[in-house]
């Protein structure tokens, strides 16, 4: 598809794959491409410059947050955060094994470093969640051993828009570890992969009880290959990448101060309009859920009720005897873009383990579609949405019959 006809694609329904860039945020990136363009680490006026903005961005990522400053660690995105955290954790025990827990429904940058982990000795749980895709804390109590190092848990799954009781677990560890400080055992720490959610939830680190917290700007109307891991002081993480020492030596390389003041800018509307996106967004998609549901029988939704612990930009579907990637290509034509499960093991076309792990049959993973939400979103663009989408589940079961 050339770029005339992306201009026309304005039933856009796959936020949770990716969102525009706000106008805002690209105004305060622009002139740290070109006019304060030195390196953050120089000591001129221009080098200095863009470290004022860095560490301004800094600042305003951990007051948003209720971290400090010094918690805040820029990365390229949330693969990054995550497996510096995970991997970190793991590196800084040395030539110690420990073991690590995390659920059945994480996102690939959390749960490949697991298989590393497993791969390299460590030992691995994963935990299962009920058939909305929640964990419990009651399995995460059974989970836990003497030498437990790592609990991570995603704050909202992405395929199938599950909230995860972080502050509950974050509760709960805490009183664990107030426990295992007596019996001289080390500190269970917590690492939350937040990268659906800002926007959507709440996100002081300290109301949540976590030690580490991965966000990505990708998600949240900022730039791609953009996002920060929290660092709770006095955790101690080995670095991924060696080199000129940049952030406290924990992620080397010249910092990319439009990143970083693009994702403080994009956090900070996030936050901003939480409340406003958040109503406006759960009416949407629950007036499309009721369209759909109403015009297309044995449509069958997957995840957690609508309004229950479930991020209210989110449905997704099992379709009624139609094939999940036929019905994108379809909608596709239409101009309307969604998803099947997650875009990222589209590549791999294998069953989506986060439908796997909530026991839907592989039949009907077959059958998945994704519809996600987002600031853009208007009720015409549902209203098209609800009435082209009968009209394709129609023609595709009649041209299916006919072969
Ligand atoms: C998108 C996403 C990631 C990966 O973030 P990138 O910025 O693409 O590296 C990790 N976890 C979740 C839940 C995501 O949705």
């Amino acid at each position: 598809m050339n770029k005339k006809n992306i201009h026309k694609t304005s039933y856009y329904f796959d936020y949770a794959a990716a969102t525009p860039m706000d106008p805002v945020v690209e105004r305060v990136m622009r002139p740290f491409l070109n006019v304060v363009y030195g390196n953050a680490s120089s000591l001129h006026r221009q080098g200095q410059a863009a470290k004022a903005a860095l560490e301004a961005s800094r600042s305003k990522i951990a007051s948003l947050i209720s971290a400090r400053p010094e918690e805040i660690v820029f990365t390229a995105g949330g693969t990054e955060s995550c497996n510096l955290a995970i991997m970190g954790v793991a590196g800084a025990l040395g030539s110690r094994k420990g073991h690590f827990i995390t659920s059945e429904i994480e996102h690939p940058a959390v749960l490949e470093p697991f298989k590393e982990l497993a791969r390299t000795g460590h030992l691995v749980t994963y935990l299962k969640t009920d058939k909305s895709g929640l964990v419990s804390l009651s399995e995460l109590r059974k989970a836990l051993k003497s030498n437990t190092v790592l609990v991570s848990i995603m704050y909202a799954n992405n395929e199938i828009g599950a909230i995860e009781p972080i502050a509950e677990i974050g509760r709960f560890l805490n009183k664990v570890n107030a426990e295992r400080a007596k019996r001289q055992l080390d500190k269970i720490l917590f690492h939350t992969d937040a990268c659906q959610v800002a926007g959507f939830c709440e996100l002081s680190v300290s109301r949540l009880g976590v030690d580490l917290m991965s966000v990505n700007g990708s998600k949240i109307y900022g730039p791609k290959q953009s996002g920060f891991l929290f660092i709770k002081t006095g955790t101690r993480l080995k670095p991924m990448l060696l080199g000129g020492g940049q952030e406290r030596g924990l992620r080397s390389g010249t910092e990319n101060v439009a990143a970083a003041v693009g994702l403080a800018k994009a956090l900070e509307l996030a936050e901003n309009q939480r409340d406003s996106q958040t109503r406006r967004v759960s009416l949407l998609g629950l007036k499309l859920h009721k369209l759909l549901s109403a015009r297309v029988a044995g449509l069958e939704l997957n995840g957690p009720a609508l309004g229950f612990s479930r991020l209210p930009n989110n449905l997704n579907y099992t379709l009624p005897g139609v094939e999940g990637e036929t019905m994108l290509l379809y909608l596709d034509a239409y101009g309307i873009c969604v998803s099947t499960g997650s875009a990222c093991s589209n590549n791999e076309n294998k069953p989506s383990h986060v439908l796997r792990a909530i026991r839907v049959s592989d039949r009907a993973i077959r059958n998945n579609l994704r519809i996600t939400l987002g600031r853009q979103t208007t009720t015409a663009q549902i209203r098209y949405l609800a009435k082209i989408f009968p009209r394709l589940i129609t023609k595709i079961h009649s041209t299916v019959n006919q072969l």
